[in-house]
């Protein structure tokens, strides 16, 4: 069962891996959008992760969505809000429980991703996040490992894609042959739940 706590580590050790990852997720923004992707999410990472250490909510749903609303409110760029949206909505799908299985985490999680969907207006092959997160929520109710692998093909599937969302979309073809940053960094979220967990992906 996971706990409180679990979901405290995983967002510490995705603020860790955020920011290890900043220098190449700002490169890959910089292919095709701002250059600002890695420094944004370090400063909200970070930022979780404080805030975290601060109030110890005592549930995983008050972990998450605490997350969330820390992520809206430090990051400027579209990942904030809609990191933000992931794990807020994920939060309240889990509700008030003191402990959850990975079933229940995979129904919660599918729910984040629909409401990150729907904020954003991307579909799959847009060439955002979602090419990462949607595959990884798919397989989350089979494994952690095979939804951190998921999330790390869909992020790598994205390079031939032409970005139809966000910033990238403005470069057309020019957006074609490069990974996109947003999932990227899903990768990494999902590779940090896996390690947390104690599977390798
Ligand atoms: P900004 O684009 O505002 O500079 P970031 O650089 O932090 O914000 O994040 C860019 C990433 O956000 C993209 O690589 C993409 O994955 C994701 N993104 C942008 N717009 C959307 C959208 N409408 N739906 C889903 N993801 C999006
Ligand atoms: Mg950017």
């Amino acid at each position: 069962m996971l706990d409180a706590d679990f979901f405290r580590r995983w967002l510490t050790a995705v603020a860790a891996s955020v920011d290890r990852e900043a220098d190449r997720l700002t490169e890959l923004d910089s292919a095709i959008g701002d250059a600002d992707h890695g420094s944004n999410l370090r400063r909200g990472f970070a930022a979780v992760a404080d805030v975290l250490a601060r109030e110890e909510p005592a549930t995983p749903g008050a972990v998450l969505t605490l997350a969330g609303r820390e992520l809206i409110s430090t990051v400027g760029g579209a990942s904030g809000p809609l990191y933000g949206t992931l794990l807020r909505r994920t939060g309240k799908e889990l509700g008030e429980a003191a402990e959850v299985d990975r079933t229940a985490l995979a129904a919660a999680f599918a729910a984040g991703v629909a409401a990150v969907a729907q904020l954003g207006g991307a579909a799959p092959g847009d060439k955002t996040m979602l090419d990462a997160l949607g595959p990884a929520a798919e397989a989350l109710g089979e494994s952690f490992a095979a939804a951190a692998g998921a999330a790390g093909r869909g992020a790598a599937d994205t390079v031939p894609l032409r970005a139809r969302k966000g910033r990238a979309s403005y470069l057309g073809e020019r957006s074609v042959g490069h990974q996109d940053p947003g999932a990227t960094s899903a990768a990494l979220l999902l590779a940090a739940l896996a390690g947390t967990a104690g599977e390798a992906a």
